[in-house]
């Protein structure tokens, strides 16, 4: 193309709108800066749709013993989503889905005694309280239910519905790119800047901070540029989901002899209200090598362990692999914290990783923390660039996609509105 490129001049240019870019946008306009996101496919795809939606206080993470950094840093989450999702935050929630306001830890008999001991030094706390035996949830409410049950009083969020949300926010900034037409440079100062040809006229996007928040994109966006720092690492999972026809849904940790839950349940609804249960914890963990019939089979045997009274015949099954990525630590541990930083070689350009959707408001603060050590303020006008960008789609989820409906929606209303004489001509 010769035409020469149109400049575009924005504060914030955000690659990728899972949670992390989703978030940070909402902060950054709200703040008056000029933004524009770029999404490669659907914003929240991979991570954040794949994700259970608990926005929880790191109570899980103090199974080990004593209270960690990560349990530290992370309770306030519940307290600072809440707020938001009244319409009292920094972000306004006011669309999401609460699917529930609390959720259950319950161990079987031989951890009951351990569970008993750590959980009743955190009750004082106010946020996890022991279940009499009248008031347990129906899944468990079974005479050969025998383990001790806690419930903590966190929430978990409706994914989609939170992406459709913050997307709503920030609805004429976020765009489609196409990487087979676009590509970063970064020029001899280590300016980084994207050049993007759009049919219509190339554009080069000029912005005072990138920011990198593609999950595990980031590294291949890196890469793009010939950096490596800050590096990532990733942890391989496979999730399982089961479509039942068990009528209540559930949300809760069912703690084995590791500090990681032994299984992870939430329950997430199809379009056409079939309900599904997405399954995590260890056995996404341990499963990540498996192929699917195998972890499938571990699946229905851990079930079949735990809550044996759930007839589940006649379910369909699927897994989905999918991988958290994170900040690279020393012996691929557990980030603390949401991560955001500079990349290194580079002199506008951040990078982060939230590491679990309860820490995005944690990233866009210290986001913006950044951008105010560097003394950047709001400088430009918004733009809006769709007459040469297509806006980005909101993503299906892994169920939507696992488990078609039987017929499309066009097809549901075809059958609805069906004349009797057709019924006629097919007999
Ligand atoms: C199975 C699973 C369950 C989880 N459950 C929980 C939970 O219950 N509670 C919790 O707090 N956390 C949970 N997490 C963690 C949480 O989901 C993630 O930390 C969080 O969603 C990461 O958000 P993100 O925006 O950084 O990345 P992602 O959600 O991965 O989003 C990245 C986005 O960038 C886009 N992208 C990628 N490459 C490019 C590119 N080159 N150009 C433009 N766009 C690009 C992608 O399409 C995507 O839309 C879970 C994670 C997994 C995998």
């Amino acid at each position: 193309m010769s035409q020469s490129p149109l400049p575009i001049h924005l504060d914030l240019a955000i690659i990728g709108g899972g949670v992390a870019g989703l978030w940070l946008a909402n902060r950054a306009k709200r703040a008056g800066f000029s933004i524009a996101l770029f999404e490669a496919k659907a914003l929240g795809s991979e991570q954040t749709l794949a994700s259970q939606g608990m926005i929880h206080g790191g109570m899980k993470y103090t199974l080990a013993g004593a209270l960690t950094g990560a349990s530290e840093a992370i309770a306030e989450m519940p307290k600072h989503w809440r707020a938001c999702l009244c319409g009292e935050g920094d972000v306004d929630l006011r669309h999401t889905r609460i699917l529930s306001d609390h959720f259950f830890m319950w161990s079987g008999d031989d951890l009951g005694s351990k569970l008993t001991g750590f959980l009743a030094s955190k009750i004082t706390r106010g946020r996890v309280e022991p279940v009499h035996q009248d008031r347990r949830p129906p899944l468990l409410r079974h005479k050969d239910f025998t383990g001790s049950l806690y419930r903590l009083e966190d929430i978990v969020i409706d994914a989609p519905s939170l992406v459709a949300n913050l997307a709503l926010n920030v609805k004429s900034h976020c765009f489609q790119i196409d990487w087979s037409q676009a590509k970063l440079h970064k020029n001899a100062e280590g300016k980084v800047s994207l050049r993007i040809d759009t049919p219509e006229q190339p554009l080069e996007i000029h912005a005072q901070r990138f920011v990198f928040t593609a999950g595990k994109g980031n590294a291949e966006l890196l890469q793009q540029l010939g950096l490596a720092s800050p590096a990532m690492q990733l942890r391989p999972l496979q999730q399982v989901m089961v479509k039942h026809h068990h009528p209540f849904d559930f949300y809760g940790h069912c703690l084995g002899q590791e500090s990681t839950p032994r299984l992870t349940i939430s329950s997430h609804r199809l379009p056409d209200g079939a309900q599904v249960w997405y399954l995590g914890g260890s056995l996404a963990e341990k499963g990540a090598g498996m192929t699917p019939d195998d972890l499938i089979e571990q699946a229905k045997q851990e079930l079949g362990e735990l809550i044996p009274w759930v007839n589940l015949e006649g379910a369909e099954w699927a897994t989905l692999p999918i991988a958290r990525a994170e900040p690279l630590q020393p012996g691929l541990l557990r980030p603390d914290n949401a991560f955001i930083a500079h990349a290194e070689g580079a002199s506008n350009l951040l990078v982060g990783w939230p590491t679990k959707l309860t820490l995005a408001p944690n990233l866009a603060n210290q986001a913006l923390d950044l951008l105010g050590d560097a003394g950047i303020t709001q400088s430009h006008n918004n733009i809006n660039l769709h007459q040469y960008l297509p806006y980005a789609e909101l993503a299906k989820t892994p169920w939507e996609l696992a488990f078609p409906p039987a017929m499309s929606a066009e097809e549901a209303l075809a059958l609805r509105f069906r004349e009797p004489d057709d019924e006629d001509d097919q007999q």
